[in-house]
C-alpha cells in the first residue's frame, strides 16, 4: 500500500482517553495497524515492549536521532523522549495497512503537515480540564510528580485543538468511539 497508505493522528493531553479510542478503532477495522512509538520511559502496569512502545535506553534513542531514523520526536516531558520511526511507517505500509498513531499534539502537527493529504488529525478533547485530571488520577498508573508533569502541560496541550483537521468530544466514550469510527471510515474508504 505503498502509495495509497494513510495516516490517522489521535492526539490530546494525556488522559484525554486516545489510547482508549485507538484501541476501539484497532479492534474495529483490521486494516488498521498500530504506530509503535520508541520511547525511553519506563513501561507502565502492563505494558509490553514491541506492543505499546519500544522501551529503548536514553543512549540508543540519542544514537537513533544521529542516525535520523526519527521522522518526529519530542521530549514530551522532561528528560522523557518519545518518537515515531520511519522505519514503523514504511512497516506498516509495506503490510498493506494505514498507519493509526496516539502521539503528542506537537508530534500530531508535524506528522500532519509532513504528510499532507494522506493524513487525518483529530484532536480529542475532553470536558474540561477538571474532568481530564480527574480521568488521570483514576487510571492510577502514574506517581503523584508524574501526574503533576502532566497536568501542568494539559492546559497548554488544550490551545492546540484548532489547528488539528477536527476535533473530536470525548465526553460519553460509546458516543466519541462512534464519532471516532465514522470520522475513520469517511477517510479511508471515501465516497468519491
Ligand atoms: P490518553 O491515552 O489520552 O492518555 P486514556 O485512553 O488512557 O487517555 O484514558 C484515560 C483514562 O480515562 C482511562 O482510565 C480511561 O478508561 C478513561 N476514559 C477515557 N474516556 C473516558 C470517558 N469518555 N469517560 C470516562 N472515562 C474515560
Ligand atoms: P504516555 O507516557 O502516557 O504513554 O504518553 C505521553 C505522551 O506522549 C502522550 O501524549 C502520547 O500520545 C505521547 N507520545 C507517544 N508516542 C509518541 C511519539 O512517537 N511522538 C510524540 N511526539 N509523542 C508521543
Amino acid at each position: 500500500m505503498d502509495q495509497s497508505g494513510k495516516l490517522i493522528i489521535f492526539s490530546a493531553p494525556s488522559g484525554a482517553g486516545k489510547t482508549t479510542i485507538v484501541h476501539h478503532l484497532l479492534s474495529k477495522f483490521p486494516d488498521l495497524a498500530f504506530s509503535i512509538s520508541a520511547t525511553t520511559r519506563e513501561p507502565r502496569g502492563d505494558e509490553q515492549d514491541g506492543k505499546d512502545y519500544y522501551f529503548i535506553s536514553q543512549k540508543e534513542f540519542l544514537h537513533r536521532i544521529a542516525q535520523k531514523e526519527f521522522v518526529e520526536f519530542e521530549e514530551v516531558y522532561s528528560g522523557t523522549f518519545y518518537g515515531t520511526l520511519r522505519a514503523e511507517i514504511d512497516r506498516i505500509w509495506a503490510d498493506g495497512k494505514h498507519v493509526i498513531f496516539d502521539i503528542d499534539v506537537v508530534g500530531g502537527l508535524h506528522l500532519k503537515r509532513k504528510y499532507d493529504g494522506k493524513a487525518l488529525a483529530i484532536f480529542v478533547q475532553p470536558p474540561s480540564l477538571e474532568v481530564l485530571i480527574d480521568r488521570l488520577s483514576g487510571r492510577g498508573t502514574d506517581s503523584e510528580a508524574k501526574l503533576q508533569e502532566r497536568y501542568a502541560k494539559a492546559e497548554k496541550e488544550l490551545a492546540y485543538a484548532p489547528q488539528f483537521d477536527v476535533i473530536l468530544k470525548n465526553y460519553d466514550l460509546d458516543v466519541a468511539c462512534e464519532e471516532a469510527k465514522t470520522l475513520v471510515s469517511g477517510f479511508i474508504n471515501p465516497k468519491f
